[in-house]
């Protein structure tokens, strides 16, 4: 391509872009096409000579995008809801051009700069020690694998590091996480080598937070059977109910015993950005490590997460390895961000940031994160004033969990005393299970689901920047219409 077609390649790109952002509402959040028609119909032999891109680009719009769930659809409430915004999208391109490789500071000197830089405005928006290290990285599971690889090899004598895990008796070590956390922490513990029989589980109270004495009372019989207690895993913001651990508390048993407390905050960190939410939710400052997710929350396109260790020197420690290739000399103020994890070639990811929040600025991410608070707040009210519905957990983040449990069938049980029984929660769980797929097939919405104790649960996540009150209330009335018309086909 000479530079003049990339350009105009690009103005159509950006045209198409456009249009699909103005006509997003008119657009089927998913697809109902199966995996063998999709497989079947982009599948074909590696093209010898090259194309068209302007039949790549045609092919793209009718093949590949209409048979995608749009996650930055206003209606995509599933998971979480995300958004990629302008100043991220065009940041993609411009980052792409450039293919700056971050990984030693010599080799990208305005990219590590601006990293240590943008770093330091994430502490400050999410309330984190601003002297600590950071690092960004793709996601919040290896954010939190490399914090357990940190907290591992703060036990010295073990020096894991260096002689690693087998030929040796070492103790067992264990990481403790509420029955609640991400299974990233599992995964972790997987890829440690410590095994998930020893990522153990702390029950949680009925808002779905850690109890710290459970947590304590497991860690004073583990030290007695001989095992080594390595890090605790506290959440603030759940994936299934939002729900913040007592970090306080949690952080006082840590420091008593001398464990390393990692704070996966990939969800609730950057809803401090708003003060009512800050003031709520717990101090991310007793994390010796954090995660914050700007791809969850910040309206920044995948993949971004950062990564923060208030211990300096610690996940230089564990990652820190240079081979005589990579030999620079580092002059003051430089950092070599390849130290801070697993990854040696990085792309330029700050820049994202950069313009995103230049972009925005604080005051205007607040005013959008507050409206989508304010938007959840509605939809609970909405919810709770219903006789067949209930918002079964809250959370002062965006998200809601609720259930149909229609009022005839209240009525019924209670009338014949099984109001508790667990054939009603069986069929209760069933009903809303089919009320789920058939929003997720009407193409009008798309949710996802949790099992917690109270039984399945739709799950309802707002944060989407473009998502206003319409959008909410036509959710609902979605979710009526289609609850009554399941309940309806249901034999009760
Ligand atoms: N932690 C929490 C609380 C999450 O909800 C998730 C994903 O939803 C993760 C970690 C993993 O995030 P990522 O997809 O960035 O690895």
């Amino acid at each position: 391509w000479a530079p003049h077609e990339f350009e105009e390649q690009g103005q159509k790109l950006i045209q198409l872009i456009r249009e699909y952002f103005e006509n997003i509402r008119e657009t089927p959040v998913s697809t109902d096409i199966t995996p063998k028609e999709l497989l079947n119909m982009l599948d074909g032999p590696i093209p010898n000579k090259a194309e068209s891109f302007d039949l790549t680009l045609d092919e793209t719009w009718e093949k590949i995008i209409p048979h995608l769930t749009h996650w930055n659809h206003p209606s995509f409430h599933a998971y979480f809801s995300i958004t990629a915004s302008f100043p991220g999208i065009l940041a993609d391109l411009l980052i792409s051009s450039l293919n700056v490789n971050a990984m030693v500071w010599k080799a990208s000197p305005a990219a590590s700069a601006l990293e240590k830089i943008v770093l330091r405005w994430i502490t400050e928006m999410v309330g984190y020690d601003p002297s600590s290290d950071g690092v960004l990285i793709n996601n919040a599971s290896l954010a939190t694998f490399y914090a357990l690889v940190a907290a591992r090899d703060a036990l010295t004598d073990l020096e894991v590091r260096t002689k690693g895990l087998t030929g040796r008796v070492l103790p067992t070590l264990r990481i403790y996480t509420s029955d609640q956390a991400h299974s990233s922490v599992d995964k972790a513990a997987i890829a440690l080598g410590i095994g998930t029989d020893h990522a153990v589980r702390i029950p949680t109270d009925e808002y779905y937070q850690m109890i710290p004495e459970e947590l304590e009372k497991v860690i004073l019989s583990d030290l007695e059977k001989g095992f080594r207690p390595m890090a605790v895993v506290a959440t603030v913001g759940t994936t299934a109910t939002g729900s913040v651990d007592p970090l306080s508390s949690i952080s006082d048993i840590c420091k008593k015993h001398g464990i390393w407390l990692h704070i996966d905050a990939a969800y609730g960190g950057f809803w401090n950005v708003v003060p009512e939410i800050k003031n709520k939710s717990e101090d991310l400052q007793l994390g010796d490590s954090i995660v914050v997710n700007p791809h969850k929350c910040l309206y920044t396109p995948l993949e971004v997460t950062a990564m923060f260790c208030r211990r300096q020197g610690a996940l230089s420690n564990s990652f820190r390895l240079v081979p005589e290739y990579l030999q620079t000399e580092n002059e003051d103020g430089s950092i070599d961000y390849m130290d801070f994890s697993l990854q040696l070639g990085r792309s330029f990811r700050s820049l994202k940031l950069w313009w995103i929040i230049r972009s925005f600025g604080l005051e205007g991410l607040t005013s959008r994160m507050r409206r989508s608070i304010q938007l959840a707040e509605w939809l609970e009210k909405e919810v709770n004033l219903h006789p067949d519905f209930e918002c079964v957990t809250t959370s002062h983040f965006p998200l809601l969990c609720i259930r149909y449990v229609p009022e005839h069938l209240q009525n019924i049980w209670t009338e014949l005393k099984l109001d508790e029984n667990e054939e009603s929660k069986k069929y209760l769980d069933k009903l809303n299970a089919q009320i789920m797929q058939k929003l997720n097939q009407s193409g009008l919405v798309y949710l996802s689901h949790a099992v917690i104790r109270e039984g399945y649960v739709i799950r309802i996540s707002i944060g989407n920047i473009k998502q206003n009150l319409d959008d909410i209330k036509t959710l609902w009335d979605t979710i009526q219409k289609i609850a009554k018309e399941v309940n309806q086909d249901s034999p009760s």
